[in-house]
């Protein structure tokens, strides 16, 4: 592909975090990567694809008092560090053009004077996810396979580290390959047909158009209804953890969270701010939030007997419920529901959300069985409903899995989902299309007609792996990548 035609200029960065570390990278890709990296430092062997070359980082500002420069005359400048020089020929690199990396040890000084010098030398900065860009344009990676770049980089759990991986090991693309080949193929049976319209070949019938269409629906309707769990991979969720003071909350918060992050305290109202926590739920990262008991002031007495801090945490625990996109209400198993919790509940509507029925260790304790009125009561049917105990651990996987199941409408998580807004956008597009396609063709129309929207389906393909991404788009994505990648 012409990617190096593309980009004559030679690009360079530090590609490790900012900061000190023991080893830190500046990168160089371009035509002038090698004989920059040449100027750079002192290389000890000649650079070879694919070798790692001992060389000296010297310090082009100091004379060199010990020891001597060779008999080429070089090496009179004194030696700051050493580095480890590594080259990759175009096309056999990450970008496909020639790469240098240089390792030296991680001192922001160290690459900072590689950096300044390479571009003294020729090189530009380059910009976010530049080195990914030059992979993508010269036909390295495709679009999905570039952002799979970025979630590798940017994945917080072990879950979206595979998931990334996969995905830039092209298992979206390959599974996108087949349809779009589908569509290729009833595309040009069309086209034939249109073209030698007055050769008396004959035209395809409409019922085998429609067999056609009909037999690329499902498998691009799996791929976009992938998205659901794709995203919560992706993303993660909010699960806001809701109820009144005392009811346990943050000691369920604790549970699973596993350790002690919010206070626990007997007396009510004390979770003033919401605590937040993220967690991994089967890989998936859920940012739980506990917040403080959720009262309106109409509930328990007049609002002005109600702490200022604490009507503070009650609004926040409102903003809490209403960002969440799940909710957890913690109801206190030796209490029956009280007006501000039927309020909640009500609140909470038909939000997902599920009632954990808390400290049901107590509820043997009760002599009159009267304990569970909260487990009966009408405005818990229909709900999911855990019985748990934040003191004995009881209940608690319970919860969790069915958190897993809220969370991902039980679907399970495959290979080639969807994970961003883009793609399901682009899927999406594919999707009507298709249909749009489909009913032009019930209505005998012309096929010049049917093929417009079969076009369009297919730009939404090529779309979705960059094959037709427009320029801004493509900026877009690459700018939310991090520098040197
Ligand atoms: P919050 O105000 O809803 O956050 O409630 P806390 O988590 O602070 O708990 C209030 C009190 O109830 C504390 O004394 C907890 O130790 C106690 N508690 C919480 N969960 C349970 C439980 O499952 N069983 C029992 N017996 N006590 C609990």
């Amino acid at each position: 592909m012409a990617g190096i035609e593309t980009n004559p200029d030679t690009i360079a960065a530090i590609s490790t975090p900012p900061g000190r570390g023991g080893i830190g990278i500046v990168r160089l890709s371009g035509p002038q990567a090698a004989a920059i990296a040449g100027q750079l430092v002192r290389l000890l062997q000649p650079l070879e694809h694919g070798r790692a070359r001992l060389a000296d980082v010297l310090d082009p500002d100091e004379q060199e008092t010990f020891g001597s420069g060779d008999s080429a005359g070089r090496g009179n400048a004194a030696r700051i560090d050493e580095a480890l020089v590594t080259f990759f020929a175009a096309p056999h690199s990450y970008t496909a053009e020639d790469l240098v990396e240089i390792a030296a040890h991680g001192s922001p000084v160290v690459l900072g004077l590689l950096l300044g010098r390479a571009v003294d030398l020729g090189a530009r900065l380059a910009n976010p996810g530049e080195f990914t860009q030059r992979a993508f344009l010269s036909g390295r990676l495709d679009l999905t396979q570039a952002e799979a770049v970025r979630d590798l980089i940017e994945a917080q759990t072990l879950t979206q580290a595979r998931l990334a991986a996969s995905q830039m090991g092209g298992t979206l693309s390959r599974r996108v390959a087949p349809i779009k080949r589908s569509l290729v193929e009833l595309v040009a049976l069309l086209e034939a047909g249109i073209d030698f319209a007055e050769d008396d070949i004959e035209v395809t019938p409409q019922i085998e158009i429609a067999r056609r269409i009909a037999e690329l629906t499902p498998p691009l309707a799996a791929l976009e209804a992938s998205f659901a769990c794709g995203r919560i991979v992706h993303d993660g969720l909010t699960l806001a953890i809701v109820g009144r003071p005392n009811a346990g909350k943050s000691s369920l918060f604790n549970r699973l969270v596993e350790r002690d992050r919010a206070i626990v305290t007997a007396s009510p109202g004390t979770t003033r701010d919401p605590v937040m926590e993220r967690i991994s739920l089967d890989g998936i990262p859920l940012e739980l939030v506990d917040t403080a008991g959720l009262r309106d002031g109409l509930g328990d007495g007049p609002s002005e007997n109600l702490q200022e801090a604490e009507l503070l945490g009650i609004r926040r625990s409102r903003e809490a419920l209403a960002d969440a996109a799940l909710v957890l209400v913690v109801l206190d198993a030796t209490q029956a529901l009280n007006d501000e919790e039927r309020r909640l509940l009500a609140a909470v509507g038909s939000r997902a959300a599920l009632v954990a029925v808390n400290k049901c260790d107590l509820l043997g304790e009760r002599a009159d069985g009267s304990a569970d009125a909260g487990c009966k009561s009408p405005e818990l049917a229909g709900r999911t409903v855990v019985t748990t105990s934040a003191l004995t651990g009881e209940g608690i996987s319970a919860l969790r899995e069915r958190i897993m199941t809220l969370a991902t409408g039980g679907a399970a998580a495959e290979p080639g989902m969807l994970t961003s807004l883009r793609q399901r956008q682009a899927v999406a597009a594919a999707v009507t299309a298709l249909a749009d396609a489909a009913q032009a063709n019930a209505t005998a129309i012309p096929h010049e007609m049917i093929l417009m929207d079969l076009y369009r389906a297919l730009w939404a393909l090529d779309s979705l792996t960059g094959q037709t991404a427009p320029e801004d788009i493509l900026n877009l994505i690459f700018s939310t990548f991090c520098i040197g990648k």
